[in-house]
């Protein structure tokens, strides 16, 4: 059985400006130090005829339309609200990415690969359904995760969010919505500010865990052992998405987590084992955030040889 990974060189074209973390400069450096890993079959996705279609899934016509609201041909950057920035070519590289992470889902569910990486920008688990939000034009996860469910019937969606920042767009998607369980561990006190564990869903489809700045290696294992597995367990999983988001690495500056290389290395090998248990393996994992490039690209290797 195979992993795929999910490139496409049109993700560079999102253009957020000079110094902006969110750079180009991120999937550049991930792709180059994935070149050395045996077995990765790399895909280079297409836009789908049904993008729109599956960005409806998730999210309302006003936002869509803000999103397209620049020209094409338009010759500046546009930074309209809410940490977002809009680039003429940003609205179509969104549809790309959510276009790759369905892609991902459906070979995934069909047995063509066994899990996938989708290294896609723009980032997406910040974007509620009616806002683009925290560098994310559309939501990613949550657009597959709901394609799974009415493509597939799925009951039983996970998504496992272990970047630094609460996946609050994922959240509010599914808060009402007892087919999908969320669990984000993030860093207490920063951007967005939500992910409390009184956030549980209407169902208790929920389990957030927020970590003071400067939890460890230690913590973090003992937070997912003790918590958030047996949680996933108890759930069955028939999918598990991963919004695998780097940024809690110790040398990355947009938080104060101190994760290492072998804890996204752990993390990813407890879920493939939870994955192999309960779905024949199934995980869909979308790249979210991740700012220091080295970390970023290191990070991404220790958590794709797991998926291999
Ligand atoms: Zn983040």
């Amino acid at each position: 059985m195979t992993t795929f990974y999910y490139y496409h060189e049109d993700f560079l074209l999102h253009n957020t400006g000079k110094n902006h973390p969110e750079s180009a400069d991120r999937l550049l450096v991930i792709n180059s130090s994935l070149k050395t890993l045996n077995g990765l079959i790399e895909i280079t996705p297409i836009k789908r005829e049904d993008s729109l279609d599956l960005v409806k899934l998730v999210h309302s016509n006003q936002l869509i339309d803000w999103v397209n609201h620049l020209k094409q041909n338009a010759s500046t950057i546009v930074d309209k609200r809410n940490d977002v920035v809009l680039s003429p070519a940003t609205a179509s590289v969104a549809l790309l990415a959510v276009s790759t992470c369905c892609d991902a889902v459906d070979q995934v569910i069909t047995g063509n690969a066994k899990n996938a990486f989708c290294a896609v920008r723009p980032p997406g688990h910040h974007a509620t359904p009616s806002e683009s939000k925290g560098f994310c034009i559309y939501n990613n996860i949550a657009i597959a995760a709901s394609y799974a469910i009415k493509k597939y019937n799925l009951q039983r969606v996970a998504i496992i969010d272990f970047d630094v920042h609460h996946g609050n767009g994922t959240q509010d998607t599914f808060y009402d919505n007892s087919k999908v369980f969320f669990s984000s561990t993030h860093e207490k006190g920063i951007y967005p500010y939500s992910g409390g564990i009184n956030e549980t869903g209407k169902d208790g489809n929920i389990l957030n865990i927020s970590m003071q700045a400067g939890t460890d290696s230690k913590e973090f294992r003992e937070i997912y052992t003790e918590k958030i597995f047996p949680k996933l367990e108890e759930f069955n999983p028939e999918l598990i998405l991963i919004s695998a988001g780097f940024d809690a690495h110790e040398d990355d500056h947009l938080g104060s987590i101190k994760l290492q290389y072998d804890d996204y290395s752990w993390v990813t090998k407890e879920l493939v084992a939870i994955a192999n248990k309960y779905c024949a393996g199934k995980i869909v994992s979308i790249l979210e955030g991740g700012y220091e490039l080295d970390s970023l690209a290191n990070s991404v290797k220790s958590h794709i040889i797991e998926l291999l």
